[in-house]
């Protein structure tokens, strides 16, 4: 059977992550949330207290950076690893949250991490979750989603994911985080937040995960398919 590349965009707290995981599972594909690879490089900088806002420095510090992954088939998970130690739980700290679209914004940062995304890619076969799969790093994937929800769902959603951490926030602060970074992620000038024009939209307010990926797993049948 033929494989394909499937590209999962949309706003932050759609369960982009969780559906591209569990459909890379279902189709025994390989799952990457690129989001991570943005979140581990920002945590680099606030571990080495660098400031996210200063583009010359933040863009010095790439070449210490070595960022990949470690996929577990069998249960799904692909853990992140930063120089080669597993940085999951870590990456999903609210100053991570609260830094991490700036350091997206980079046009240096995006270059060096989508030239990854598309080496990671390059032998089909993927599920990658982000803000620009579909638009910059796969224009020609075979399946490209895009994924939105109400505030309200995507902030009970975050605090659901973040109290499974232990880490301490409030409703308001997340509504807030998410706002802003819909906003940084959606005006940047460097591969702004889009929907690309062949994307087909998942409005999940209402949906449970395994709707959205029972819905991604057909759409991926039917390309499938399609392609013989
Ligand atoms: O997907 P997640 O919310 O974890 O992504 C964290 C941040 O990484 C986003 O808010 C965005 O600034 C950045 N990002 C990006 N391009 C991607 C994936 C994530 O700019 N493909």
């Amino acid at each position: 059977m033929k494989k394909i590349i499937i590209a999962i965009d949309g706003h932050a707290g759609c369960g982009k992550s969780t559906t591209a995981k569990l459909l890379a599972k279902k189709l025994n594909y390989i799952f990457i949330d690129s989001g991570a690879m943005y979140r581990a490089i920002t945590l680099y900088l606030l571990q080495q207290n660098i400031d996210t806002e200063d583009t010359k420095e933040v863009i010095n510090t790439l070449a210490d950076v070595d960022i990949s992954f470690s996929f577990d088939s069998e249960t799904g998970n692909n853990d992140i690893l930063l120089n080669k130690k597993s940085v999951s739980h870590e990456i999903r700290s609210m100053s991570v949250n609260q830094n991490v679209s700036a350091v997206s914004s980079i046009k240096e940062v995006r270059h060096f991490l989508v030239a990854k995304q598309k080496d990671i890619g390059a032998k089909k076969g993927i599920v990658m979750d982000g803000r620009d799969i579909g638009t910059v790093v796969f224009p020609d994937a075979e399946l490209k989603i895009f994924m939105t929800a109400s505030i309200e769902a995507r902030a009970e959603r975050r605090l659901a994911e973040i109290k499974n951490q232990d880490i301490e926030v409030n409703k308001e602060e997340v509504i807030k985080n998410l706002r802003e970074r819909d906003h940084k992620d959606s005006t940047r000038r460097e591969s702004p937040l889009r929907k690309a024009e062949d994307a087909i939209i998942f409005d999940t307010s209402s949906l449970t995960i395994d709707e959205q990926v029972d819905k991604a797993y057909l759409l991926a049948l039917n390309v499938i398919d399609s392609l013989g």
